[in-house]
């Protein structure tokens, strides 16, 4: 019997595109001898569509962007009936990666890759998130946040504040995003304003970082309550910082793996890195970001919940340096997926 896998993908997000390719590369890795797949994609105004079941992958990102069958209606009865034996929410940013996909999927009972409500709905809020970590004692850099109204009401004031609490350079994000959409650094007040309205055009929500010159290392984790660490890999932006199109068009940011530390730098962070895991109850796979400042320490900086998965991307690569190729390592992520259900039930 082969496994009925719905693979969730699009979305109603900034990051809508990045999942369209996504997809196109799991549809080229997945094996159609064990898995029936099932596309299904949601349009960036929120719609759901579900395709014919896949006979070979997915010929363009365009086939990937369905049309017709039922609509949302459709896809939600077929999750209900048990269609499918296995979500895949290949999804990023809000409305995918946020826990609000994974609580529909909760409530309808069907198993899904990936992390539960909890941990994603955590891990999308970048304020919530670094709170959890102060909590589990790790270090991080320095962070406010603002919301829309109190901007709005006296932007003079809330400058000051940021200049004093913060001071330059610093970084400001919309609370709730990822790929560096909506992400400034700003050296002075005239940047931090204009970088704060810019940041408010996608969240109500805003934290406001201090920037720190640090080398960026990531990490791998797979499992769910006994998780295990990749190889660790590093990113040299070319650019001043790592943003959206450094990640996704230029593709000339360079991918250091195994990045270049001591036995004791990669246990540590290893260490920070399941500690990060498990304060926010993850399960089946983060990729962990650090910051490694010039004095030695290790700052996380964020945990990704469904981070980048093309094949080039850093989490598939930092993998298959382990030993676990692209194919497999889906195979292993719809595993834990499945398991982590049972163990619920
Ligand atoms: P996203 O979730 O969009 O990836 P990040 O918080 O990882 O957001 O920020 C994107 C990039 O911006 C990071 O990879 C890094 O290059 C840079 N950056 C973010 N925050 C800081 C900071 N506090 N200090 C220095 N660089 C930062
Ligand atoms: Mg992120
Ligand atoms: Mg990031």
């Amino acid at each position: 019997m082969k496994t009925k896998l719905g693979l969730l993908y699009g979305g109603k997000s900034a990051e809508h595109n990045v999942s369209l390719q996504t997809a196109k590369a799991v549809t080229a890795a997945i094996n159609l001898n064990t898995f029936d797949v099932y596309p299904i994609y949601i349009s960036i105004d929120g719609t759901w569509t579900e395709g014919a079941k896949l006979e070979a992958p997915a010929a363009s990102v365009e086939a990937l962007q369905l049309s017709g069958n039922g609509g949302t209606e459709h896809v939600l009865s077929m999750l209900a009936q048990n269609k499918y034996d296995v979500v895949f929410p290949l999804l990023h940013g809000p409305n995918g990666e946020d826990g609000t996909v994974q609580g529909l999927l909760e409530v309808l009972n069907v198993p899904y890759v990936g992390n539960g409500v909890l941990a994603s709905s955590a891990g999308m809020d970048k304020i919530m998130m670094k709170n959890v970590f102060a909590q589990a004692g790790l270090e991080q850099v320095g962070y406010t946040h603002l919301i829309r109204p109190r901007w709005e009401q006296d932007k003079e004031r809330a400058c000051s504040r940021i200049e004093e609490e913060i001071g330059w350079p610093c970084f400001v994000k919309p609370a709730n995003l990822g790929s560096s959409v909506g992400i400034s650094k700003c050296q002075n007040r005239e940047e931090l304003a204009a970088a704060m309205d810019e940041a408010f055009q996608f969240d109500r929500k805003v934290i406001i970082e201090e920037g720190v010159t640090a080398r960026e290392i990531e990490v791998g984790i797979l499992g769910n309550d006994l998780p295990e660490c990749s190889v660790i890999g590093e990113i040299v932006p070319k650019k001043d910082f790592y943003d959206y199109k450094a990640k996704y068009e230029d593709g000339d940011t360079a991918l250091i793996i195994p990045a270049d530390l001591t036995e004791e730098q990669k246990v540590n962070m290893k260490e920070l890195a399941i500690r990060a895991y498990q304060s926010l109850d993850c399960s089946g796979l983060v990729r962990a970001d650090f910051f490694l400042t010039e004095d030695g320490r290790f700052l996380i900086n964020e945990v990704n919940t469904m981070p980048g998965f093309t094949p080039f991307s850093m989490f598939p690569l930092l993998w298959k340096e382990a030993g676990v190729d692209y194919p497999q390592l889906i195979e292993k992520m719809i595993e834990l997926g499945i398991e982590r259900h049972q163990e619920k039930q």
